[in-house]
């Protein structure tokens, strides 16, 4: 295989990113503190709209701050979208409590309001203690906020949003993850924007955020020894990583148009073929395109999705199926769930294409060539 391997997602870095890590190296800020991180978080929040930022060392952490800020615990339940990667809802494990899942609706491929409801009114007539609900905006597309937060505020359960896929996307002109108690973002390597690792916990509480960053530094009190009147945790951003991130902010808004763009080439280049669907964008908002993903029907197009990806990968073209809902995962199998097979469907027969803001014309033409010739067969 001669062919440059073309990848789902890969970094693109900018032109600062380089001399914000120098500076960090000039200065020996090499730690999980210095005026990277400080500087990360405020301009965090001027990009995005969010009131108050923690930079950590990973968005798992972000939600995992944010559980333990609303005071989940064992016993307890968190409502967790099915249809999303496994770390919106591991934290509820590291929690000790249970999770439920609730599955996406057709419009945004996000949780369904309407499975949303029937499962808190359920685990209340169970007498279950719901804690809080993650809501998961996947592949750059908002989920339909208002309805889910009316929903939230109604029952007093807290909103925790699991931005991490939709830094740059809009719900109502608004940045999501900024509509709940919590935000939650990460900068991990296949992320629209990327630290090499790192995750951003918002909120407008500022005295929340306070206590994440405290959580976040193992939660040491004030003392010139080290004193502990609770257990910490060590995910704190590194200042070197930071000044990635920082210079990774200043080419959001370009990376968000190179990934539009990608969808608007494989839209009008495969849009047409029979049993081809793309992934909708809802009106209310605005979608990064963060990953151009779309379901294939069999019948009508000639071949499945897992031919359609072994076809890519024969080329040296990397593609993805989308993602397994959580309560199919063998690890998550005895959770509750509730909705009527949407996300499974969506699994059965969806792909992610190669969406990544450095790929080049040839590259995507590439990948439309294989699309086109495999279905012909
Ligand atoms: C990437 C991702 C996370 C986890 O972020 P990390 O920074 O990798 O810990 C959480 N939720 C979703 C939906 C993600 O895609």
């Amino acid at each position: 295989m001669n062919k440059k391997r073309i990848y789902l997602s890969s970094p693109h870095m900018g032109e600062r990113e380089f001399a914000f890590v120098k500076e960090a190296f000039d200065t020996n800020w090499i730690a999980p503190v210095g005026p990277h991180v400080d500087l990360f978080e405020k301009e965090f929040c001027e990009l995005t709209g969010a009131q108050n930022a923690a930079a950590l060392s990973a968005g798992t952490a972000a939600i995992h701050l944010a559980l333990i800020l609303m005071k989940v615990r064992r016993g307890d339940e968190v409502i967790c979208s099915t249809f999303s990667f496994a770390a919106s809802a591991n934290p509820i494990i590291y929690q000790g409590a249970t999770p439920v899942f609730v599955d996406s609706e057709n419009a945004t491929w996000n949780m369904d309001v309407n499975f949303l409801k029937k499962a808190i009114k359920d685990r209340i007539k169970k007498r279950k203690s719901i804690k809080a609900v993650i809501l998961v905006h996947l592949y750059g597309q908002s989920a339909d906020i208002d309805p889910i937060l009316e929903l939230c505020n109604e029952y007093n359960i807290p909103l925790i949003e699991d931005a991490a896929e939709s830094l740059g996307t809009y719900y109502k002109e608004k940045q999501t993850g900024t509509f709940g108690k919590f935000g939650v973002f990460s900068f991990n390597g296949n992320k629209i924007i990327t630290a090499s690792s790192g995750g951003m916990l918002v909120s407008d509480d500022k005295n929340l955020i306070q206590k994440a960053k405290f959580l976040s530094t193992q939660a040491r009190d004030p003392a010139p020894h080290y004193q502990h009147s609770q257990i910490g945790y060590n995910y704190r951003l590194s200042n070197v990583l930071a000044g990635i991130g920082r210079g990774q902010l200043c080419v959001l808004e370009d990376r968000v148009k190179a990934r539009r763009a990608n969808y608007d080439f494989y839209k009008r280049e495969l849009g047409s073929l029979p049993g081809i669907h793309f992934m909708p964008e809802a009106e209310f908002g605005r979608s990064t395109r963060w990953l151009t993903c779309l379901t294939i029907d069999p019948d009508k197009f000639g071949v499945s999705r897992e031919e359609v990806r072994l076809a890519l990968e024969a080329e040296n073209i990397e593609s993805r199926p989308l993602w397994k809902p959580l309560h199919l995962q063998p690890v998550f199998r005895d959770y509750p769930y509730y909705g009527s097979g949407i996300s499974e469907e969506l699994f059965e027969t969806g792909l992610c294409l190669p969406s990544g803001s450095n790929l080049k014309k040839e590259d995507l033409e590439r990948v439309m060539e294989v699309v086109r010739g495999v279905g012909k067969r």
